[in-house]
């Protein structure tokens, strides 16, 4: 079996084409190098004339769990609250077998799209127990070769003191079955700094990364990242800790939110951005100066921590909409979090990727060959546009390929010559 691939004529940023020689699952050269290579004469070859070549991209924070429940679950007043009564009155119908069906529809279309690592948080809790957590269990073995799929036990409130027995209880079981890392949402608790801190004992009493739900509400007196950046500290959970959403650090004056963004990158936590479903339940309780459901992205990264872009919900309760798609959740840091191209195209591939623990990858040499091919001039283009007509790699192997086919009819093609 010939382990060698040779991508050619593939547009890289910067400007102009080249030739990428995979062997092994990396890249092992690049231009005239990887033409010359002796082994490029009997690799695989594939013609990536008009493509941009790019790193592939991460998911850090699905449900996939909820994936395409929308219809089944709907949510008249579209505000959180309103989406979590949604969810836990269809908890009924989501057996394992249901579960597991819509999550894997879910991320066959996110390897499509070009996500080759995806972190997804599964409820655990009265009502659903742990068999979300347990179907996701079988599908990241299913996937395994393809996506690499975390699994976050997202544990319901409470979970401090006496009333959070029950729930620790089916946390501790679903870490047996096998939940790559602990989550929760405290702000959803009685005691939400107690939460914090039971949850973080639990990441480190179980060796497990911590990845929290956290300040989802434009209540900007609802702060507990301070706390989350000290209870990390203390236990040395550096570069092992996540803080999903934070959207009230946005609404915080200037000081503030350099002080706690400092805090956070001391701490070595990572900050998950979730654009697209802050954007959709936050601030309706305000039809005027409605404020933008979202995290100080510019202040957070200019403090250094690491931001990751998320597309959370994927037509479920909390957000009928979602396409499952990287450039989505980049165009969307791009209207709403002013990021540059660049920058919001860093946040769904790099930070992304190192918000999950994993190294880089990249078309460059050495690097494994997790790579997504859009038929695009260039990284504007990819974002504005977001082509389906995309090639994805895994360890350099073709994992995916959309092909889409425009046909103009030939009268109106003669009124526009
Ligand atoms: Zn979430």
């Amino acid at each position: 079996m010939i382990d060698h691939v040779l991508l050619e004529r593939a547009a890289i940023r910067g400007g102009g084409t080249t030739d990428v020689l995979i062997a092994g699952g990396r890249v092992a050269a690049l231009g005239a190098d990887a033409a010359a290579d002796p082994r490029a004469a009997t690799a695989d070859r594939l013609d990536l004339a008009g493509y941009l070549l790019l790193p592939a991209a991460a998911e850090p924070h699905a449900h996939l769990d909820k994936a395409l429940l929308a219809r089944r679950a709907p949510n008249p007043s579209g505000d959180l609250d309103g989406a979590v009564t949604a969810i836990r009155s269809a908890y009924a119908t989501m057996d394992e077998a249901d579960v597991r069906s819509r999550a894997t529809e879910a991320l066959h279309t996110a390897l499509a799209h070009g996500y080759t690592a995806v972190r997804s948080h599964a409820d655990v809790g009265e009502g659903i127990g742990v068999r979300s957590v347990r179907a996701l269990a079988d599908l990241r073995e299913n996937a395994a070769g393809l996506v690499d799929l975390q699994i976050v036990a997202l544990t319901a409130a409470p979970v401090a003191g006496a009333a959070g027995r029950h729930n620790r209880r089916l946390l501790a079981e679903a870490i047996e079955l096998g939940a790559d890392v602990v989550g929760g949402a405290p702000a959803l608790d009685p005691n939400p700094h107690a939460a914090v801190r039971t949850l973080a004992e639990a990441a480190d009493e179980a060796g497990l990364p911590l990845d929290l739900h956290l300040d989802e509400t434009t209540d900007p007196d609802m702060l507990t990242l301070r706390r989350f950046a000290d209870e990390v500290a203390r236990r040395g959970l550096h570069g092992r800790a996540t803080a999903s959403h934070c959207v009230s650090l946005g609404q915080q004056d200037p000081a503030t939110c350099r002080e706690v963004s400092r805090a956070l990158a001391d701490a070595g936590i990572a900050v998950v951005t979730l654009p697209q479903t802050n954007l959709y339940l936050q601030g309706r309780a305000e039809p005027t100066r409605t404020p933008r459901g979202l995290t100080a992205v510019a202040a957070l990264r200019a403090a250094g921590v690491v931001v990751a872009g998320g597309g959370d919900n994927w037509r479920d309760p909390f957000n009928p909409l979602g396409r499952i798609d990287p450039f989505e959740t980049a165009s969307l840091l791009v209207a709403a979090a002013h990021l540059p191209v660049a920058d919001a195209w860093e946040s769904v591939t790099a930070h992304a990727r190192a918000a999950l623990g994993l190294p880089p990858v990249a078309p460059a040499v050495g690097s494994p060959a997790d790579l997504l091919a859009i038929r695009a001039a260039d990284l504007d283009e990819a974002v504005a546009a977001a082509s389906e007509d995309r090639i994805v790699l895994r360890g350099g192997r073709v994992v995916a390929r959309t092909r889409v086919i425009r046909d103009i009819v030939p009268a109106l093609e003669g009124q526009l010559t």
